[in-house]
Parts: C-alpha cells; structure tokens; sequence
C-alpha cells in the first residue's frame, strides 16, 4: 500500500488550503485537489476568487484582493510541501479504508488516489441570477455578502434580491450603512420567518418592490441601477442603485458525497458538534461545505486548521 496517501484534500479555498499548511507542516505530505475552473462561479480557489477587495481578514489592516489572498494561501501551502493537482475528484469511496478518490472518468475500477483520511473542503456556491455581466461586476457594486461588502456602501442606496431569511437579514444588516435599501422580491410575499418580516416592516430604511424580477443590470464600469419587470402588469422600470446584493440561497458543493456522508436536509454535510468529524472516521470536513451559518473565509480557514489537527491525531491513534 506504499502508494496511500496520509491525506487527501478535495478543495482548495480557505478551508482546504489551511488545512493544507497545517498538514504538509506536520510532514503528512497532503496531496490537494484543488478542483479546475469550469464557470464562473465553480474554480480553485473558492468564492474569494470571485471577490475584489477583503477587508475583514485579519492580518492585512489595508485590505487584500480576494485572488491574492487565495494565491497567498496556495504558496504558503505549497512553500511547506504539500502537493496541488488542478483536477477535479469526480467520485469517492469511503466505504472502506483507505479511502478512495477519483479523477476524471468515475466508471473506472481503480481509483486514482487512495488515502488514509480525507479532509473534504468543496464549499458553497451562493445562488446567482444568471444575467449578463454577472460575473464580471462581483466586486463592482454586485456582492453575495453583506458582512463582507457592506461597509463599501456607506450613504448609498442598494438593493437586496430575496424574499427569504437571508435577503431580510441582509437587508437589516446592510440599512447600518446604506441610506436606502430596496428588496426586490419575485412575489408579493415574504419565504422569511415572522420576525425577520417584522423588523422589515419596521425598519424605516427599507423599502419593498413586490412582484418584481431583474430583467438586467444597468451598469458602465460598476452598477449603476437595476432594469425590472413588474410580474403581474409587466410594467418595466428602472430602480437606480448603486449596490445590488443577490440573497436567493447558497448551494454546497456536495453532489460527491451523497450516499457516502450524512447530508443536513439543506445538503450540507453534518459535522459533529465543535469537530470537523463526519460520520465516517478519518473523513473530516471543514469550510462551507459544512457551514450555513457563518460563511466566512476567517471561519473556514479556522476550521480548515481544526480538520488538520483531527486528521493528524486520528492517523496516530489509527495507523493503516
Ligand atoms: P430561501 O429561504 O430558499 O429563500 C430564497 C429566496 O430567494 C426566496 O424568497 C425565493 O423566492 C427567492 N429566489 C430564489 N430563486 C430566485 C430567483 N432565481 N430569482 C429571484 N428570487 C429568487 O433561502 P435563504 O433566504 O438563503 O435561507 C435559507 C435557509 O436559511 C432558510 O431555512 C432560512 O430560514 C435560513 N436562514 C435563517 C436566518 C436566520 O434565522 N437568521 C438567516 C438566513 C437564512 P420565493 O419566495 O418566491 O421562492
């Protein structure tokens, strides 16, 4: 079995790569795939690659552009041995140690990587319209976070597309900073609980345009309003902003580990309580594959570190 592998990582943003650093320096020699760029919303990387500037990460008082930050992470990583193959894992076997991993065609007997433990770090991706342009103004006045993006909009007026927890709590949130904060929503009714409405309603920042949908972004270099479509008169209009936040949900990267993990009923995979353990051992997952909550690089970077100290103590107590 000389060719098993300490540890796998699947996944290569935050979580992965720390979890990375922190395996190659205790000499695991981990082998990380980092995943290949197939759209706009799915590379190496993880969603700070689709990010401008990140001022709440710890460390870099001015700010640092989300791809820089990622490339640091990778040369940290690769700076203490551990290996990055830019490839996709297409299936997994956990049925029995070592684990197995493929690339590339699935139906093949043999996987192309065995291991002793595998650290999953895949991600999330947030849902996103699907207009034109979208990929290109993230970072130019279009963000998927208001805890991270909210502050750039300081006395501006900004919309928020949702009618769910997530766009009401985001819409709270980003009123702190913004003059006026309109939520765009698709019907006349809010998916969101009872008290998310509530302070809603109240808030006298927030305004509503019901049974509306984006037809398009009005925008030269960054938005510069919104182009809807009213679903019941299909009267159209323009609503000037310079902020949009897209809150339609968020999808993990977990399509891989169905039937093999235990999967929340939202998809995400469960962890047991303050561990990056899954209900396989020596399977451990880290970052926002396995985190609706909080969402954020610092947190995946935190748990990318737990899930590498799991993954060593447990290779001691259970050598192959
Ligand atoms: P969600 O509950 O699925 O709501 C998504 C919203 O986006 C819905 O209002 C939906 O419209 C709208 N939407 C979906 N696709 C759209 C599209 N293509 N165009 C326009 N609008 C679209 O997702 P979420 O708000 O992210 O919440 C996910 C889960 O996390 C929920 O269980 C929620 O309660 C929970 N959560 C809780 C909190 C909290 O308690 N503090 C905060 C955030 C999230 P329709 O309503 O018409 O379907």
């Amino acid at each position: 079995m000389s060719d098993v592998r300490e540890v796998i990582i699947i996944g290569s943003g935050p979580a992965g790569l720390t979890a990375a650093i922190y395996t190659a320096r205790a000499n695991l020699s981990p082998l990380v795939l980092e995943g290949e760029p197939s759209s706009t919303s799915d590379q190496p990387g993880g969603q700070l690659m689709l990010t401008t500037d990140v001022e709440n990460y710890p460390g870099f008082p001015d700010g640092v552009l989300g791809p820089e930050l990622m490339q640091n992470f990778r040369s940290q990583a690769l700076r203490f041995g551990a290996e990055i193959q830019t490839v996709k894992a297409s299936k997994v076997d956990f049925s029995s140690r070592p684990y197995g991993v493929w690339v590339g065609d699935p139906d093949t007997p043999e996987p192309t990587h065995r291991a002793s433990t595998v650290i999953i770090s895949t991600g999330a991706q947030s849902l996103m319209l699907g207009l034109d342009r979208e990929a290109e103004l993230i970072g130019h006045g279009l963000s998927t976070c208001a805890t991270c993006d909210g502050f750039f909009f300081r006395d501006q007026e900004i919309a928020v597309i949702g009618g769910g927890d997530s766009a009401l709590e985001e819409a709270q949130f980003l009123s702190r900073f913004a003059s006026k904060v309109t939520i765009v929503h698709r019907r006349d009714e809010l998916r969101g609980s009872k008290i998310m409405r509530d302070r809603a309603f109240e808030n006298p920042k927030i305004e509503f345009r019901w049974n509306s949908v984006v037809d398009s972004y009005e925008a030269d270099t960054s938005i510069t309003g919104l182009r809807l479509s009213d679903t019941k008169t299909g009267e159209k209009s323009l609503l000037p902003v310079t902020g949009v936040f897209i809150a339609i949900g968020h999808r993990p990267n977990t399509d891989l580990f169905k039937g093999q993990l235990e999967l929340k009923e939202n998809g995400y995979l469960v962890t047991k309580a303050d561990s990056t353990r899954t209900d396989v051992d020596g399977v451990f997952a880290c970052g926002d594959v396995q985190d609706d909550y909080y969402r954020q690089a610092i947190t995946a970077a935190g748990s990318g570190c737990m899930a590498a100290i799991e993954a060593e103590r447990w290779l001691e107590n259970n050598p192959l």
